[in-house]
């Protein structure tokens, strides 16, 4: 089915470990993502059913010219350092090609331990493989980079998280799974060399169309670092919160990359905060460029050597590339925050408007996702609300400075503020049931978030925020 080409694994045998799935009891598929499957990867599955496909990604068949490995990474988790995490509960089952040569990472997630898996049973409870697919998914189709969902599979079998829950295993696809953390691995060690072949990897792999600069390793970083403050700026449009941005999370192709306790907010805050490990709201909503930038850092020291040999300047120049982060982050951010106001062209004071907005929504405690939405519509209800006559005034005058009309204006709006989002009383919901084995909730969502942008009716209840009483303030790593 795959037309495997698995150039990772002819990388020197330090960047990986070979890895065999576990066997499991009883596999059975509980999501599959067809559409992804022909139209993006161009798989053929037809001659596959439901059990064989089970089997498959679950890891109780290996396909054809599969090389299970499990990468080698480090990582600083919530900024401390650790010289070996790599991948303890997933595998690379290979690459596979398409037939426009796009080259995607097709990776098994809980499928049992690994030579990295240290004291973890290398498996995934069903909860999180729930939360990725559906999460991941609405991320793609609210446009913005991210690895894909293939598959979900129920193992059949118990994981223990201080008590016994149902294991399932997650079919993850990537643009490819190399992270700052790979980087920080080869550092850690002294491996020059390994950076090296590492650095040319990523480059081809990632950026092949970037023509070479004097020196290939701040190639990789100026690339890497545009790719994550346009990532950010995206996530801070759509209210998105990662939860654990640590750098073995980051992707250096740019894609969002582990949904462990990640969430999109409901009523604005600012400084919102979701994981119930991040207790110093180092990883809260508006820090979230602020550690991108961070992690940037970590990536420069290790390719810092390489930039320049006089330390002083390495550090010079990389300041400045990182620095350069920052200015692509605020205009991509405000690029899109001003379509969420309906505005087609940036204007100097606008910020000051988008930043008037944010601050009466979170006065007012309001759903930054419909809030936005309501703002498209000629009668909107917080025109009744004497706290926003200030702004309505700015807006109305703004609005009226520009030649577009107001349909035009609300036709921008309505095609960047979605109506549906994965809420997260909701993808709680989705896991609950399916933990009792209805997944009818975890089908309605993966359905309707398909189409985020357009008001269905139908699914009223996936588009109202919780009442108080379901308000989820807090969600949990994905072990
Ligand atoms: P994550 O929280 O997914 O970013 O994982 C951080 C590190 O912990 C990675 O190296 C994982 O492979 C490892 N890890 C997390 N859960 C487990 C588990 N159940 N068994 C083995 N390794 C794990
Ligand atoms: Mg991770």
């Amino acid at each position: 089915m795959f037309n495997f080409d698995n150039s990772y694994a002819k990388l020197p045998s330090r960047f990986y470990a070979k890895a065999t799935p576990e066997k499991f009891s009883n596999p059975t598929l509980i999501g599959f993502n067809q559409a992804l499957a022909s139209e993006t990867l161009g798989l053929n599955t037809d001659i596959f059913n439901e059990k064989a496909l089970a089997e498959l990604f679950s890891g109780q068949s290996i396909p054809q010219n599969a090389n299970p490995i499990a990468l080698a990474y480090a990582g600083h988790q919530f900024g401390h350092f650790s010289p070996q995490l790599g991948d303890g509960r997933a595998l690379l089952l290979g690459e596979t090609l398409t037939a426009k040569g796009e080259r995607f990472d097709i990776q098994l997630k809980g499928s049992g331990q690994t030579p990295f898996s240290r004291k973890g049973d290398g498996k995934s409870s069903l909860g999180p493989v729930i939360r990725e697919y559906i999460v991941s998914e609405a991320m793609h189709f609210l446009g913005v980079p991210t690895t894909r969902a293939l598959a979900a599979v129920a193992t059949g079998d118990a994981v223990y998280r201080g008590h016994r829950l149902p294991g399932g295993v997650f079919t993850r696809v990537a643009a490819s799974h190399i992270r700052i953390g790979t980087f920080e691995y080869f550092a850690a060690q002294g491996d020059i060399d390994a950076i090296k072949i590492l650095t040319r990897y990523a480059l081809d792999r990632h950026y092949p169309e970037v023509s070479p600069g004097e020196n290939r390793y701040l190639d990789l970083l100026k690339q890497v670092a545009c790719s994550q403050a346009s990532l950010v700026a995206k996530w801070m449009s759509l209210g998105f919160i990662h939860g654990v941005m640590n750098t073995d999370n980051m992707s250096i192709s740019g894609e969002t990359l582990d949904y462990g306790p990640c969430a999109f907010m409901d009523n604005f805050a600012a400084n919102r905060v979701f994981s119930s490990i991040d207790r110093n709201g180092r990883y809260a909503y508006n820090n979230q460029i602020l550690i991108a930038k961070w992690n940037l850092y970590r990536l420069a020291s290790c390719l810092l050597p390489l930039i320049h040999e006089d330390q002083e300047q390495a550090i010079k120049i990389t300041e400045e590339a990182t620095q350069e982060t920052m200015v692509v982050y605020e205009r991509k951010y405000q690029e899109a925050m001003i379509k969420k106001l309906g505005l087609f062209e940036l204007r100097e004071p606008d910020s000051a408007l988008i930043n008037q907005w944010l601050q009466l929504l979170e006065e007012s405690d309001l759903d930054f996702t419909l809030s936005f939405r309501m703002l498209s519509e000629e009668n909107c209800a917080l025109k009744k609300s004497e706290r926003f006559n200030g702004f309505f005034s700015q807006w109305k005058k703004r609005l009226a400075d520009q030649p577009q009309s107001f349909q035009q204006s609300s036709q921008l709006m309505n095609a960047v503020n979605p109506v549906f989002i994965p809420r997260n009383h909701q993808v709680e919901r989705a896991i609950q049931r399916s933990l009792e084995g209805d997944y009818s909730v975890f089908n309605e969502m993966n359905q309707l978030l398909k189409t985020p942008y357009i008001n269905h009716d139908k699914w009223g209840i996936y588009k109202a925020p919780p009442k108080p009483e379901e308000r989820v303030l807090a969600t949990f790593c994905g072990t």
